[in-house]
Formats: structure tokens, C-alpha cells, sequence
């Protein structure tokens, strides 16, 4: 055990906050402005690392220009390859005893936390921040993610934290399992959950972005969903070997039925519309399942490239490693 985790009520860990940020410039400088402040009051020690996924404006040079004054460390990407990527690599870069994450447009009010280093003191390993605002949600997204959580607890033995993000403090343990994990499909909220550790949520509010719009529309939101419904569970795969039992269990009773039906009432078997209407419902269910299957297979595909999940262009890191206070 290191002396700061021994010692963790009176320790002054070095924090690191990593941010991933995605088309940001308007915000990005604020948002370290804001962290900074904070980051201030709570150790001697701290730094930051900003992951640029990509980004198309000038988020990159904007941190770029701050890199010494507030000792980031810049990583880009050579392209989008999303958030979840972003964290996964800026987890790889951080290397402080405590590593928080925060988005970059202002959404996660800085002050959470010092009360997240507090819970760290008291014993937690990971302290994440619960929304409290979903009543608010539009019925989309209200109904969406009960329905997300449903499935997932249904089919998943790792228990997934309600309404918690990316929004949270980890120890250096819990960094590095995460890293250490090998899977590309890295559904994040699935992960956290998934290392385990001594975790708690701390409730908090999302606060008004503060400029432009959230990069997730709702098609990416259901395709993420969907990610992390495969990639952690294989409901789907049950649901279609259930459907497909109950539907061959009906037939052949209905089937028997017919043949009774000829051999001893002569009976001839009434109309093709029937024929057509099951035959056009079993094909659709039969194409829903593969499709089901394919999705499976698409994310073995995946793993099995071992293509690298991301792509860094580029990292500047401050220079001088000053000893702030
Ligand atoms: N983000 C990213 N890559 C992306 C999309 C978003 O790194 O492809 C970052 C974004 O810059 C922000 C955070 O992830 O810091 C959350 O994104 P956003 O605000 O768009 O999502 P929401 O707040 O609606 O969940
Ligand atoms: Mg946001």
C-alpha cells in the first residue's frame, strides 16, 4: 500500500483531473479555470490531463496555450473515436494517487469535489456522482434509461449504479484495473461497476451546459445503449432462444391440431392468408435474431482485429513540473 493510501486522513495525495473534450473550445478554458480553483484548496499536488478526441475547432490549441499554467497534459487523438475512448486513454495518462473525471463543458460543478475527497478519506476506493435532476429529462431519455438499467440488471451480474456517469474519483487500485482490462468495446459504466472496489455515489445536479450542444443526439444515445447491452450481457442471445422455443412449442401444438383435424374430421385446412401472415411473422422473427446474433459476432470481430481502441496523435505536457500550492 502506498504511504498516501495508509494514511488517507491526513495524506495530500496528488489529484489529477482528466477531462475528455470533443469540440469544446467555447468551454474548455473555463472548465480548467473552474477545476483549477478547486484543485487549489484541496492538495499541494495536482495536474490534469485533457484527452482531445478529435476535435474539429480549436479546443486543442486552446489547451495547448494553457498547458503550463495549469500543468496539463494534453492528449490528441487522430480522430473522434468517442468519449468512452477518451476516458479509457486519459485514464492511461493520469497518473495521480486519485484520479477524477470531469466533462469539459461545465456540466460537473468543480466544488463535488472536495466532498468526493472526503468520502475518499473516509475508506472509498471510487466515489461517483448521482444525477438528480432525470425528473426533468425529456420522457426519452426518462424512459430510455429505465429501460436500459431494467435490462441490465435483468441480465447482468455486475450491479450498475443508477443514473451515474463518467463524473467520479478513483484511487490509483481502481485506475489501474481499469486499465489493465484488454476489451475495445469499452462501455465505461459498465466497467467501473464491473472492477469493483469500495464504491459510493454522492448525489449532484447537473448544471446548464455552458456553450453549444451535447454531442449525443438521440440515435447515438440508443446505439450506446445497445453496447453496452451486448458488450456486457447476453440477454438478447436468451431472449432469442426463449422466443424461439415458445414459437416451436405453439407450432407444433398447432400443427397436431391440423393433423387431427384432417385425418379424423376430414377438414380441410381453411385459407392461404393464415399461411402467408405466419410465415411472413416467423421471417421476421427469424431475421430479428440474426440480426441479434450479428451484433454478437460484430463485437468478437472486433476484439479479434485487436485493432487499438484509439489513436494518439500527439501528447504536450507541461514542461517544468512545478509544486503548486
Ligand atoms: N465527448 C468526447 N467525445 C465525443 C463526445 C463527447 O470526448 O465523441 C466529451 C465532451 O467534450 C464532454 C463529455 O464528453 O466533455 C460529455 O459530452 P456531452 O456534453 O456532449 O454529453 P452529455 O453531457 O449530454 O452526456
Ligand atoms: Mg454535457
Amino acid at each position: 500500500m502506498t504511504p498516501v493510501e495508509s494514511n488517507r486522513a491526513t495524506a495530500q495525495p496528488h489529484i489529477t483531473v482528466m477531462v475528455p473534450a470533443y469540440n469544446e473550445e467555447k468551454n474548455i478554458a473555463n472548465t480548467l479555470h473552474n477545476i483549477r480553483g478547486v484543485l487549489q484548496q484541496m492538495s499541494p499536488y495536482w495536474d490534469m490531463v485533457v484527452v482531445d478526441d478529435g476535435s474539429r475547432d480549436q479546443t486543442a490549441q486552446v489547451v495547448q496555450s494553457l498547458v503550463t499554467d495549469y500543468q496539463v497534459t494534453l492528449v490528441r487523438f487522430s480522430r473522434n473515436f468517442g468519449k468512452e475512448n477518451a476516458i479509457s486513454a486519459g485514464l492511461g495518462y493520469a497518473k495521480g494517487d486519485l484520479v477524477i473525471c470531469m466533462d469539459a463543458d461545465g456540466q460537473h460543478a468543480s466544488e463535488l469535489m472536495v466532498t468526493m475527497l472526503e468520502k475518499w478519506r473516509e475508506g472509498y476506493d471510487m466515489v461517483y456522482a448521482v444525477r438528480q435532476d432525470r425528473e426533468q429529462e425529456s420522457s426519452f431519455k426518462l424512459w430510455g434509461s429505465r429501460l436500459f438499467y431494467r435490462m441490465m440488471s435483468a441480465s447482468t451480474h455486475v450491479d450498475i449504479p443508477r443514473d451515474a456517469g463518467d463524473f467520479r474519483l478513483m484511487n490509483r487500485a481502481v485506475v489501474d484495473a481499469l486499465c489493465a482490462l484488454p476489451e475495445r468495446n469499452r462501455f465505461m459504466k459498465g466497467i467501473y461497476a464491473w472492477v469493483g472496489y469500495k464504491s459510493i455515489g454522492i448525489p449532484y445536479t447537473p448544471l446548464p451546459r455552458l456553450h453549444g450542444e451535447s454531442a449525443y443526439s438521440k440515435l447515438k444515445l440508443i446505439a450506446l445503449a445497445w453496447t453496452g447491452i451486448t458488450s456486457f450481457s447476453v440477454l438478447p442471445l436468451r431472449l432469442a432462444s426463449l422466443t424461439g422455443a415458445t414459437l416451436a412449442l405453439l407450432a407444433f401444438f398447432y400443427g397436431t391440431i391440423v393433423v387431427i383435424d384432417a385425418l379424423f374430421f376430414h377438414e380441410s385446412v381453411p385459407g392461404w392468408p393464415t399461411v402467408v401472415a405466419s410465415m411472413m411473422f416467423f421471417a421476421g422473427v427469424q431475421l430479428l435474431f440474426i440480426g441479434v446474433l450479428g451484433e454478437y459476432l460484430a463485437r468478437v470481430y472486433d476484439e479479434v482485429k485487436g485493432r487499438p481502441p484509439y489513436i494518439v496523435a500527439e501528447v504536450i505536457a507541461p514542461t517544468t513540473v512545478r509544486r503548486q500550492s
